[in-house]
């Protein structure tokens, strides 16, 4: 988990200086100003030192970065937005391309595409297409990195209506191990194109994304809305039917947790247990009414937010709710269907939760995502209908923080028994085994290791959810 920051230089200065020369963008060493701000995660409780960072300026210094690790046997990560909740932007004792300063976007609204810069967060992404409405599936944070979510799957409010985010991936511009710039897409390199489709930290340093778009917005309908935690059964019941039937336009994410301290929620209810939905109506708003019945007849709730409002505003709601720095812990899995059973327990742990922040998540994605082969793309979990999510977040100086990571794994193996099997790879801790990446890609995994080896035979990029650990560690 938490990894203590240490670093043992292993390149000759020369060397390093020489690297720095070829460079149009910067190399950040221990020493830079400016290294301390690229090795700082948005999960806290993760520290790793890389030796080197790249801040690339363009793909010729991506190259050069990645044939100087191989070189000198340095493991190579990528940070996007930095969020992976397993640390996995950064490389220990490796060298990392940190790619925070490539952050343009462009959009093609006749060819309905947007070309999109590896350091793009989500709010770039939706701020640029929104201009033109449009938008690509992307997730509920905004300050989450567009490359890191794409190349592991992606989902969000739209996802219901077009799929996983990497089901809306046209092409990528990739180095290799190797130090070859390759186009990728469903005609060219096809076979390492599949991979990347859910596994794209494994392959390579991803230099631009080409994403489909489709007509959103600008306006949605939505919002939260919230009832006392003593009807949850009530209202984890109604969940169930509602997304029975749900048009694809209607995405509901059901919370389980305390109320924040914000300022619009009553103070009666800051800090008290609650049963909350993130609600976005994205299709034709004169249908709204009728989209959001079930949940309106629904009565007597405590927090009521449900409005008309800008798709970029929708996209960014929830961030406060997961602020950078703080410790963060999660357990995940994917569920074909809400039983009875499941319900239970999912109301039982949030009662017994001791972690005041956490988040009992149950989120619908069936839909789009259901209609594609399991082979399409390494992404599989193809018949993922809902995700699971216990997610633990707190101060490091909380009482009991030693002892929070601990009752998530213990959640996480009480709703283990109603997954599918599958797992999302970009909601994995650093600490889930080898089983659990094989699980993501399930039937896939075979394909996806050929294709790895093939493109990656030393493991270079192994600084991720590796799925050849056989090859190098973790890191
Ligand atoms: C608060 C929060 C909310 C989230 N919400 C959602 C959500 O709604 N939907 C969802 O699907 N996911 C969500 N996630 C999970 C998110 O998709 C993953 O954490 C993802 O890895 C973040 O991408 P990033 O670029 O910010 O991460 P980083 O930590 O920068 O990178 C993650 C991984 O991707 C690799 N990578 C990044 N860029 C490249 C590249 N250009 N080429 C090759 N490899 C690359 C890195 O090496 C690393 O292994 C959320 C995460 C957080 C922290």
């Amino acid at each position: 988990m938490s990894t203590a920051a240490s670093q043992a230089f292993t390149v000759d200065d020369r060397a390093v200086e020489a690297l720095g020369r070829r460079l149009n963008g910067l190399l950040l060493t221990a020493q830079s100003p400016e290294f301390e701000d690229a090795t700082r995660l948005w999960n806290g409780l993760i520290r790793k030192t890389p030796e080197l960072v790249v801040r690339p300026a363009d793909t010729a210094d991506v190259q050069a970065a990645v044939g100087f690790a191989h070189e000198h046997g340095l493991a190579v990560s990528v940070r996007g937005g930095g969020h992976n909740i397993a640390g996995t932007a950064l490389a220990e004792g490796g060298l990392t391309v940190d790619m925070s300063q490539r952050r343009a976007v462009i959009v093609d609204p006749q060819a309905r595409t947007a070309i999109v810069e590896p350091g793009c967060l989500l709010a770039d992404v939706d701020r640029e297409t929104q201009a033109h409405g449009l938008a690509t599936p992307l997730g509920f944070i905004s300050e989450v990195g567009v490359a890191g979510l794409t190349l592991g799957g992606g989902l969000g409010y739209l996802t219901r209506r077009f799929g996983w985010t990497v089901d809306n991936l046209l092409e990528v511009e990739i180095v290799t191990a190797d130090g070859r710039t390759l186009e990728a897409s469903r005609e060219r390199n096809e076979d390492l194109f599949w991979a990347i489709r859910g596994a794209g930290a494994n392959l390579g340093v991803v230099t631009s994304l080409t994403l489909r778009l489709h007509e959103v917005g600008p306006a949605v309908y939505g919002g939260l809305i919230a009832w006392p935690f003593e009807r949850a059964r009530e209202i984890l019941e109604a969940y169930r039917s509602l997304t029975a039937t749900a048009p694809r336009e209607l995405a509901v994410w059901m919370n389980l947790l305390r109320a924040p301290a914000a300022p619009f929620v009553p103070e009666a209810w800051q800090g008290e247990l609650v049963a909350a939905m993130a609600v976005c109506y994205s299709g034709d708003l004169g249908a709204a009414g009728e989209a959001l019945a079930p949940i309106r007849a629904l009565p007597d709730p405590v927090i009521e937010l449900l409005a008309e409002q800008p798709y970029t505003q929708m996209q960014s709601y929830l961030d406060d709710g997961e602020p950078k720095g703080d410790h963060y812990y999660w357990r995940s899995d994917y569920a074909a269907g809400l039983s009875d059973e499941l319900l239970e327990t999912w109301r039982e742990l949030a009662a017994e939760c001791p972690i005041p922040r956490a988040q009992m998540g149950l989120l619908h994605l069936g839909g789009a995502l259901n209609e594609c082969d399991h082979d399409d793309g390494a992404v599989g979990n193809r018949d993922a209908r809902f995700a699971l999510g216990a997610i633990g977040i707190w101060d490091p100086d909380e009482a009991g923080a030693d002892s929070f990571p601990q009752w998530i794994r213990e959640a996480g193996d009480r709703f283990r028994p109603f997954s599918t099997g599958g797992s999302y790879i970009n909601f994995q801790t650093d600490d889930e085994g080898a089983d659990r990446v094989r699980a993501m890609y399930g039937r896939n995994f075979e394909r996806l290791l050929e294709i790895k080896r093939r493109y990656d035979p030393d493991n270079l990029f192994r600084s991720n959810r590796n799925i050849d650990p056989a090859r190098g560690g973790h890191r």
